[in-house]
């Protein structure tokens, strides 16, 4: 992704750079020649070569890395030319790719050193003039976020011929859409008919039908649904069923029913829609359908990566095409300020990165996209009203720029909030985790016992693993998890060599290396594999596909995480954004985790790829209206 904005520099500055170069030139710093070195970036080793004469540094170039690909592309591609360009190690890092920068400038250092540079010589700072001047700038339609909901909506805007610009704070696109996991939920008439249902699964749509509900949508959509399960049992089906209808009210129940019923529905038209959109763009999915954690239906998509990491499957296919179909994209610009014009909103206000001023103007209709706030502890602790604490002692899963500065835009233009005391903490993130997925995995505590259904939601799965010696819970796998479908056996082993996944041939010797009770571990899997035979299992687990008695077997550590903020602006079903007294705010629209009441009180796993596309490309159709 190129850096669009760049730092002016004034012509005195210019000349005193210039001025001071040429005197030290005089002086040989570096044993002139290519030096290489290594340092650990985020996702392992990154090594680059400096190439010096006596006096400059005169190439800089990473030779091999495992970066993920959209975070830190800026930082691989700005770094090593601003090392060359300022003859200086002492650069900023990139925002949001902090491991890969201080990776990349470290390694130069070290190469420098050992061109027989000293640190004086090489870690001079840089001055920066930056123009006061105002940035002005136009479209039909201005986009505030650069992540799955923003990028989704560009590119309708620009299908239907209007001009778009993206505003985005991060020196990249993507924000949480491409730290995503990887689940994308839909149903899918076409990958589901390859699966074969469970009885406990049809035991949950039985219970579905069974359930009295008041609102009308929410009651159609359960007709709806007898009617589908009806035809399905007269044809005597057996493939794994799933239908809009299904999704929408799992969807509603999943969120307590506190969700807007006109929005699920909104949603569940449109999930189908996301899939097929992302696929035109250049994706492509993996044919394996699976429960993300907290999905509590195997609705989950997994992206083949074709665009990179599995998140950046999600972001980067609609950014492409905006770059390629003339839409604009400003990165380091950070929107403080919706314009208003008598009444209506009509622009968006900011800074650049380097505190340059900057307006941008909507002809036709701004679109709010700025994600959530789970990453400013602030806010968290300000809004929440369930878990008994949620400062800095829960670590996020969010990138840094998820700050909730939509919420404050919005507020000073009297938009309506609704849900915003429901912050989603995802039960297992970090440490020994190998896959977003549940299928053939179980939770046990420290007593090596598990303690909850697996497919539960993501609340109460939180809750009781919070409740657990120490607020963790180890994940057990077997090589049928292991097997590059629902997780990745390099990655597998990759967790493995770092000591955070144990594996071993025998559940006795994995007991052992995880600290655990062999004799209990063994009468858990006894019990659980006993569940799967008899269709019941002790805690009410309705995924039961596979037995977890596949050697080698892995555990690992892992722990709740804060992750998504449910609430948001109102929005109507046109993804307009409403006012504290109910009208619309015209010219603002909004998409994605900036809005609130999809998903009630808790948001299903997998549920947040399909919103902010689906609903994103909603957005971007209607505010070109
Ligand atoms: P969603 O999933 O709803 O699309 P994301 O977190 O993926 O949300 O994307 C939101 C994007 O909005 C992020 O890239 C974030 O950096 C950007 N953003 C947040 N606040 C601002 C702001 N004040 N100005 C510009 N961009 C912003």
């Amino acid at each position: 992704m190129k850096k669009i904005i760049s730092i002016l520099l004034s012509a005195t500055m210019l000349m005193g750079l210039t001025a001071c170069s040429a005197s030290e030139t005089q002086k040989a710093k570096f044993e002139a020649g290519t030096y290489e070195a290594t340092q650990k970036g985020y996702g392992g080793d990154l090594t680059l070569a400096v190439t010096v004469s006596e006096t400059e540094i005169t190439k800089v170039e990473i030779l091999s890395h495992s970066e993920t690909a959209g975070i830190s592309d800026t930082a691989i591609e700005t770094l090593p030319a601003g090392i060359v360009e300022n003859q200086t190690v002492a650069l900023d890092t990139v925002a949001g790719a902090t491991f890969t920068s201080t990776a990349i400038l470290e390694a130069a250092k070290a190469a420098l050193l050992a061109a027989g540079a000293t640190e004086e010589d090489i870690t001079k700072a840089v001055e920066t003039v930056v123009s006061d001047e105002l940035i002005e700038k136009s479209a039909d339609i201005v986009i505030i976020g650069a992540g799955g909901a923003g990028l989704s909506a560009a590119v309708e805007i620009l299908k239907a011929e209007g001009s778009v610009i993206v505003i985005e704070k991060m020196p990249s696109v993507g924000g949480n859409t491409i730290l995503a996991g990887s689940a994308m939920n839909t149903s899918d008439p076409l990958r589901q008919e390859a699966i074969t249902m469970e009885a406990s699964e049809m035991q949950t749509i039985e219970e579905i039908l069974a359930m009295d509900f008041e609102d009308s949508l929410v009651l159609e959509w359960q007709a709806t649904l007898q009617s589908e399960i009806d035809e399905y049992n007269q044809n005597e089906e057996t493939y794994l069923f799933d239908s809009p209808s299904l999704h929408k009210l799992q969807t509603y129940i999943g969120g307590d029913m506190i969700g807007n019923p006109e929005i699920i529905n909104l949603y569940g038209d449109n999930t189908q829609g996301a899939l097929a959109f992302l696929e035109e763009l250049g994706m492509s999915w993996n044919d394996s359908i699976n429960a993300a954690v907290g999905a509590t239906w195997r609705r989950s998509h997994t992206p083949a990566k074709v665009f990179g990491a599995s998140g950046a499957d999600f972001v980067l296919p609609q950014a492409e095409y905006v770059q390629n179909n003339g839409g604009e994209i400003l990165l380091e610009h950070t929107a403080e300020e919706l314009i208003v014009e008598d009444g209506k909103v009509v622009g968006v206000k900011g800074v650049t990165a380097q505190g340059q001023p900057f307006e941008v103007m909507a002809n036709k209709n701004v679109i709010l996209a700025t994600g959530g706030f789970g990453a400013n502890i602030e806010m968290r602790q300000e809004y929440n009203e369930y878990w008994p604490v949620l400062d800095e002692t829960i670590p996020t899963t969010n990138h840094v720029g998820a700050t909730g500065d939509g919420v404050g835009m919005a507020k000073a233009v009297d938009a309506n909030f609704v849900d915003m005391e429901w912050i989603q903490v995802l039960p297992t993130y970090g440490g020994g985790i190998i896959t977003a997925y549940i299928d053939n995995q179980i939770y046990l505590n420290h007593s090596a016992e598990r303690f909850i259904n697996e497919d539960a939601r993501r609340d109460e799965l939180s809750t009781a693993i919070l409740s657990q010696e120490k607020g963790e819970v180890f994940i057990l796998s077997d090589a049928n998890t292991v097997n590059d479908k629902i997780a990745s056996i390099a990655y597998a082993e990759s967790k493995v060599e770092a000591g955070t996944l144990f594996k071993a041939d025998t559940l006795e010797e994995l007991a052992e290396l995880a600290g655990l009770d062999a004799n209990t571990l063994v009468a858990t899997v006894e019990a659980y594999n006993a569940g799967i035979d008899s269709g019941n299992d002790e805690f009410g687990r309705n995924l039961l596909n596979e037995k977890i008695d596949d050697a080698p077997y892995y555990i690992g550590i892992s722990y709740p995480m804060v992750h998504h903020t449910m609430g948001g602006v109102e929005v109507n079903t046109e993804m307009q954004v409403i006012n504290v007294n109910g009208e619309v705010i015209e010219g603002l629209y909004a998409a994605g985790e900036v809005t609130g009441g999809l998903h009630g009180t808790n948001r299903l796993g997998g549920n947040a790829i399909s919103e902010v596309v689906a609903l994103g490309r909603i957005a971007g159709q209607n505010a070109m209206k």
